[in-house]
Protein backbone atom coordinates (compact mmCIF):
# COMPACT_ATOMS: atom_id res chain seq x y z
CA UNK A 1 0.00 0.00 0.00
CA UNK A 2 2.30 3.01 -0.70
CA UNK A 3 1.64 5.46 -2.86
CA UNK A 4 3.59 4.75 -6.36
CA UNK A 5 1.95 1.89 -6.53
CA UNK A 6 -1.64 3.00 -5.40
CA UNK A 7 -1.73 5.23 -8.58
CA UNK A 8 -2.07 2.37 -10.93
CA UNK A 9 -4.59 1.26 -8.48
CA UNK A 10 -6.44 4.21 -8.64
CA UNK A 11 -6.36 3.96 -12.29
CA UNK A 12 -8.54 0.53 -11.74
CA UNK A 13 -5.11 -1.19 -12.99
CA UNK A 14 -4.24 -3.99 -10.20
CA UNK A 15 -1.44 -6.39 -10.30
CA UNK A 16 -2.72 -10.02 -8.74
CA UNK A 17 -0.51 -11.96 -6.00
CA UNK A 18 0.14 -14.48 -8.43
CA UNK A 19 0.10 -17.81 -5.40
CA UNK A 20 -3.50 -16.42 -4.85
CA UNK A 21 -5.16 -16.12 -8.00
CA UNK A 22 -7.61 -19.09 -8.29
CA UNK A 23 -9.95 -20.19 -11.12
CA UNK A 24 -13.89 -19.87 -9.81
CA UNK A 25 -15.18 -21.12 -13.00
CA UNK A 26 -15.78 -17.88 -15.08
CA UNK A 27 -13.31 -15.99 -14.26
CA UNK A 28 -9.59 -16.08 -12.71
CA UNK A 29 -9.78 -14.12 -9.33
CA UNK A 30 -7.68 -12.30 -6.88
CA UNK A 31 -6.21 -9.93 -4.47
CA UNK A 32 -4.42 -6.86 -5.77
CA UNK A 33 -0.92 -7.03 -4.66
CA UNK A 34 -0.32 -3.50 -4.24
CA UNK A 35 -3.57 -2.76 -2.63
CA UNK A 36 -5.59 -5.29 -1.79
CA UNK A 37 -8.69 -5.19 -3.56
CA UNK A 38 -10.69 -8.13 -5.16
CA UNK A 39 -9.63 -8.13 -8.76
CA UNK A 40 -10.71 -10.41 -11.40
CA UNK A 41 -8.68 -11.32 -14.37
CA UNK A 42 -10.25 -9.01 -18.15
CA UNK A 43 -7.64 -10.37 -20.60
CA UNK A 44 -4.20 -10.71 -20.79
CA UNK A 45 -2.49 -9.11 -18.30
CA UNK A 46 -5.50 -6.77 -17.38
CA UNK A 47 -7.38 -6.85 -13.71
CA UNK A 48 -9.76 -4.93 -12.95
CA UNK A 49 -11.67 -4.82 -9.61
CA UNK A 50 -14.31 -6.91 -8.88
CA UNK A 51 -17.74 -5.45 -8.14
CA UNK A 52 -18.44 -7.43 -4.73
CA UNK A 53 -22.74 -8.12 -4.78
CA UNK A 54 -23.94 -8.19 -1.45
CA UNK A 55 -24.93 -11.74 -1.89
CA UNK A 56 -21.27 -12.77 -1.51
CA UNK A 57 -19.84 -10.77 1.02
CA UNK A 58 -19.45 -13.27 3.52
CA UNK A 59 -17.48 -15.92 0.71
CA UNK A 60 -14.87 -14.03 -0.51
CA UNK A 61 -12.91 -17.11 -1.94
CA UNK A 62 -15.65 -19.63 -2.35
CA UNK A 63 -14.42 -23.13 -3.17
CA UNK A 64 -15.94 -26.20 -2.88
CA UNK A 65 -13.71 -29.36 -2.36
ZN1 LIG B 1 -4.54 -2.52 -6.65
Amino acid sequence: MSIVSSITCFLNWHEPVRRDVVWNGRVYVGDCSHCGAPIQRRGRRVWRRRKDGAAHSNAPTPSSR
